[in-house]
């Protein structure tokens, strides 16, 4: 039998390589660590379990769902609404995507080229440029998506490869000003 072992992010020479124990790592330190005494009787002191502003930043990323269908669907709709909603806001989905993107990084749970745990966030960031005909933006975010997919060994789709080789024939393109012309034709 052979077991083959991928590395997710690079790997420098003498540096130490960890492994994971427990699968909710959003969890509060307290929380993870109780685990993983009662588990495995030792006390965790990795990076994250050692610093103090960890909690908030993993709690933060918590309340940080992913985008669902419906949201995105909500937003696709909101491009002719003059609001102060801001829900409806160009950048609504793309912030809130980035700023989780960011925190995982932070915690070191996800790199700036593989969106590792943060794969779901870097589709809605994807998905968004895509609807708003952004296409330098979509072909940078596909090329992170697909990196991740390859790196899950996972079959490559053809909605990231549209998205990262034409763009512009893909199915969410222009996605919320068309909606929006299907709803109010007289506002195009
Ligand atoms: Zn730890």
């Amino acid at each position: 039998m052979t077991v083959e072992v991928r590395a997710l992010r690079p790997i420098k020479k003498n540096q130490e390589v960890t492994f994971s124990y427990i699968d909710d790592l959003l969890r509060p330190t307290a929380e993870r660590q109780a685990n993983l005494r009662e588990g495995y009787k030792f006390t965790c002191q990795c990076d994250a379990c050692t610093d103090s502003s960890s909690d908030e930043r993993r709690a933060q990323i918590a309340r940080l769902e992913p985008t669902s269908l419906q949201e995105y669907a909500t937003w696709l709709t909101s491009a002719d609404k003059a609001s102060t909603n801001p829900k409806f806001a160009d950048d609504y989905l793309i912030d809130r995507a980035k700023q989780a993107i960011a925190l995982y990084m932070r915690e070191q749970l996800s790199e700036p080229d593989v969106p590792h745990n943060a794969l779901t966030h870097a589709e809605t960031v994807l998905a968004c440029h895509l609807a708003r005909c952004m296409k330098r933006e979509a072909v940078f975010w596909a090329g992170k998506v697909r990196t991740r997919e390859v790196a899950m060994s996972r079959p490559l789709t053809r909605y990231t490869t549209r998205a990262l080789n034409e763009p512009e024939q893909h199915e969410l393109w222009n996605g919320r000003v068309t909606y929006v012309g299907k709803e109010s034709p007289q506002k195009l």
